[in-house]
């Protein structure tokens, strides 16, 4: 008996497997420098950050306390503190998300989104893989045209002078 449920879970073990390989071009199978089971990522993150960055949720428009940043500083990826964004990069888009006309060098990466029907550009942390917004070609044309659209539950501030 105890031979039949060790072959069955041996079964089980290789369907997952088998299935998660299918998915090897996807986001979440990519090797980031920092990776968590989803355990350890639940344990660490309040449930918001975690809705945001590891399930690729949108935060409520206008409910980030980031808008309002307006001193110089950095914007670190809030799952493992690699840093994403400058606050000089920051510009009022009207959309009740923070928004960046681009990135810091390096900080961020890129993948394609099309859950809601038509594809959008996926932006996440370069270091973990954490889900921040998405790109969009409306920014202001007198600098980048870019508009990184992005959850500020997804990130924390920190300020050069601290
Ligand atoms: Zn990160």
């Amino acid at each position: 008996m105890k031979k039949i449920l060790f072959i069955a879970v041996c079964a089980i073990f290789l369907g997952c497997n088998g299935n998660a390989q299918k998915n090897s071009d996807s986001k979440d199978q990519k090797k980031f420098p920092v990776t968590k089971s989803e355990a350890e990522w639940k344990n660490e993150l309040s449930p918001q950050e975690y809705a945001v960055l590891r399930e690729a949720a949108t935060e409520r428009a206008f409910s980030s306390e980031l808008l309002k940043v307006d001193e110089p500083g950095t914007f670190v990826c809030a799952a493992c503190g690699n840093p994403v964004y400058k606050e000089k990069y920051k510009f009022d888009s009207g959309t009740g998300w923070p928004s960046f006309d681009r990135p810091i060098d390096g900080g961020v990466a890129y993948g394609r989104d099309s859950k809601l029907g038509f594809e959008r550009k996926e932006v996440h942390c370069a270091k973990c893989g954490g889900h921040l917004g998405h790109v969009f070609n409306d920014g202001p044309p007198e600098t980048t045209g870019k508009r990184h659209c992005i959850n500020g539950v997804a990130l924390n501030f920190i300020p050069d002078d601290k």
